[in-house]
């Protein structure tokens, strides 16, 4: 497939490189050049063995090319539970709302229930996602059959999956197809014995591989680990060498000075999931703190669960405005920085160099805001309309690797919006019967 976008306005992410106004071109995967119509027209004079034939080529009409938002931390299949598990704090929820519906769900419920989220990211403008669930390769299916970027990790803990599986999700899914990705990781400290994260922390050696978990969630987390092992849970999982090869944590609200030390240390990313913690009461992450120590920060918008929102403008928002209000001061937290959590950092931390920003060579992982609805005008600064009016009725358009998967509010990813709806209803009535 090849594809002309002209009469944009484009904001590649590129540090330093102001929105222009120009073209986007994409042959397969990729794309093969992004600059000015005059800049195209050198770029032709200069290729002239490439003939340019269109399969398409779309008038953006000024509105906004950018990449695609990076979903850093969720868990889709959960969107089984949206509304069935709300207003209570973390430890009861696991216990009494999640837990007892988890045990019951098959292989093939968590690949239909996948694809509700999946629907969703992409009328968020998400390319991508760094997913955690419970079977990965029926997730790992869904994402395939939808044509969605993404990156896993395991939740290996001690009542479910096993070190010795999550070398097998790591050996088979790592180029299986082109869509699918595999980061070691586990669930949590609370839920993983120390037997278990030392026989991981072998395999992060084995493999010279980034380790990844939900770490510091909420203060009784922090304080459990210290009575367990005198440590907060970053420096036990570093005690134990699991991050001698980097990676990152989930959540990260609950750290402290010589936390920020060892993260900074071992080139960790912190996944912000603001809405999530507010939800579940967990607390409010100390994100410019991470930033001024140099620590990237990426964001998530955790599971349908807990969230129950599955919106990157929101968490965008929620990420500076929290900021503000736990420093309790306006300029904490800059709009640009948090755009740039959302999509370079995001990319990044999931290990998804290709697909960080707009530029020659890079992954075709795109979107187009509409310019045109009165919450993004006037055009004082387009970068802070994105970040404090922008919303999901913005995104008239999400490219995955070439491929328009959601265009103006229709999906084009291999089932019927109402075929999937049915189905996640269907598994509802049998699951909580
Ligand atoms: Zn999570």
């Amino acid at each position: 497939m090849r594809t002309r976008f002209y009469n944009a306005r484009i904001l590649t992410m590129e540090d330093g490189r102001d929105i222009f106004e120009g073209e986007l071109w994409v042959v397969g995967d990729r794309i093969i050049f992004v600059g000015t119509e005059e800049e195209g027209r050198h770029y032709c004079d200069s290729h002239k063995d490439t003939i340019l034939v269109w399969d398409e080529e779309i008038d953006c009409k000024k509105n906004l090319l950018m990449p695609g938002f990076k979903n850093a931390h969720t868990h889709s299949a959960m969107a089984l539970m949206r509304s069935k598990a709300d207003d209570l704090p973390l430890s009861d929820w696991l216990g009494t709302q999640i837990f007892p519906i988890e045990a019951k769900m098959t292989v093939e419920d968590i690949y239909h229930l996948s694809k509700i989220s999946i629907m969703e990211y992409l009328t968020s403008g998400m390319t991508a996602a760094f997913e955690m669930y419970l079977t990965p390769f029926s997730v790992a299916d869904a994402f395939r059959d939808c044509g969605f970027r993404c990156v896993q990790t395991s939740c290996v803990n001690n009542f479910s999956q096993s070190v010795e599986l999550l070398e097998k999700y790591y050996t088979d899914l790592n180029g299986r197809d082109e869509y699918n990705s595999f980061i070691l990781g586990i669930h949590a400290e609370y839920t993983c014995s120390k037997e278990l994260l030392e026989k991981t922390a072998e395999l992060t050696h084995k493999y010279k591989a980034p380790f990844w978990a939900h770490i510091s969630e909420t203060e009784s987390e922090v304080k459990e680990c210290r009575d367990r092992y005198g440590m907060s849970p970053v420096e036990f999982f570093d005690s134990l060498g699991l991050f001698d090869y980097g990676g990152g944590g989930y959540h990260l609200v609950w750290t402290d000075d010589k936390d920020m030390e060892i993260m900074k240390k071992r080139g960790l990313y912190a996944v912000t999931n603001p809405a999530s913690n507010m939800k579940l009461a967990s607390g409010v992450a100390p994100i410019s703190d991470y930033v001024a120590k140099g620590i990237p920060v990426a964001i998530g918008t955790d599971g349908p669960a807990s969230n129950n929102c599955l919106d990157m403008f929101r968490e965008m928002f929620l990420v500076t405005a929290l900021s503000k209000i736990r420093n309790m001061d306006a300029a904490s937290m800059d709009a640009s920085e948090v755009l740039k959590m959302a999509t370079v950092n995001g990319a990044h931390a999931m290990g998804l160099k290709d697909a960080d920003v707009l530029a020659e060579g890079k992954l075709a992982d795109i979107i187009m805001l509409d310019m045109t609805q009165p919450n993004m005008q006037p055009e004082n600064n387009i970068v802070k309309n994105i970040v404090y009016s922008g919303s999901k009725s913005n995104v008239l358009m999400t490219m995955i690797g070439g491929i328009i998967r959601y265009n103006r509010g229709k999906f084009n990813i291999g089932a019927e919006p109402d075929e999937i709806y049915a189905k996640a209803y269907e598994i509802s009535k049998r699951l909580y019967a």
